[in-house]
């Protein structure tokens, strides 16, 4: 369409976390990495005339890091725009609006809130918000695992008593298998964002990207790829 420039005939290397389903997590039968962050971020990708987008896999807490080097252009991981991340990294525009939560196994009835984890065993995701909250809560025992994933296995097993982690992950899981032993507990927190990252030096690939993101809420795909995952 007019305005639009050509294609760049350039690779945009994507790093994520791929245990964070909905948002991105190997296909049961492909084992490729999808999800909303993936599917989102290869449109965002094209429409900002990028002729291939590449996905690479690490830890939650590597992304940063791997901007930083210069290993990846963008990290897209359901990650939340903190204060603390932004003194390391440009943020895009929020793309989704997120919160924390609380799981616990389902036959637990003295855990109703987040006021009644104090003096429990928490377990969390290395490096994220969730880990954050966990940590202020009085006299509480924090296991840190590499993926939300093994933190919700730490609590089936006993190992802990509670998670915190993103509600639209939680909520997933919940769906996927894990509501028969599990249950969500309290009101979630609000307002929680996720943003793209790039390189502190990169801030015109952020706003390249912002265009890009703008574009796709105007056209109606970032709906439509939102309702395939959420709805
Ligand atoms: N939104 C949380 C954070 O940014 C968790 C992200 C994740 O585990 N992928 O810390």
């Amino acid at each position: 369409t007019a305005g639009n420039k050509p294609a760049e005939k350039k690779e945009l290397i994507v790093g994520t976390e791929p245990s964070f389903a909905p948002f991105e997590f190997p296909d049961k039968k492909s084992g490729e990495i999808t999800g909303f962050d993936m599917e989102l971020i290869k449109a965002m990708g094209k429409k900002a005339g990028f002729a291939k987008v590449t996905v690479k896999g690490m830890g939650f807490d590597a992304l940063i890091p791997a901007l930083d080097a210069g290993n990846i252009d963008v990290a897209i991981a359901g990650m939340s725009i903190t204060d603390a991340r932004k003194q390391k990294v440009n943020f895009t525009d929020p793309y989704y609006e997120s919160g924390l939560a609380t799981l616990v196994r389902k036959d637990n009835t003295t855990i109703k809130s987040l006021n009644d984890l104090k003096g429990k065993t928490i377990a969390v995701q290395l490096g994220t918000t969730g880990a954050e909250a966990a940590g202020k809560i009085e006299g509480a025992t924090v296991k840190t695992f590499d993926t939300s994933d093994t933190a919700c296995l730490e609590l089936k097993n006993g190992g802990a008593d509670a998670v915190i982690s993103d509600l639209p992950v939680l909520q997933y899981f919940l769906k996927q298998g894990g509501g028969e032993y599990a249950k969500m507990v309290g009101e979630p927190t609000k307002g929680d964002m996720y943003g793209i990252a790039t390189a502190k030096k990169n801030k015109d690939l952020a706003d390249k990207l912002n265009k890009a993101l703008a574009d796709l809420k105007k056209s109606g795909e970032y709906q439509k790829i939102y309702d395939k995952w959420f709805k």
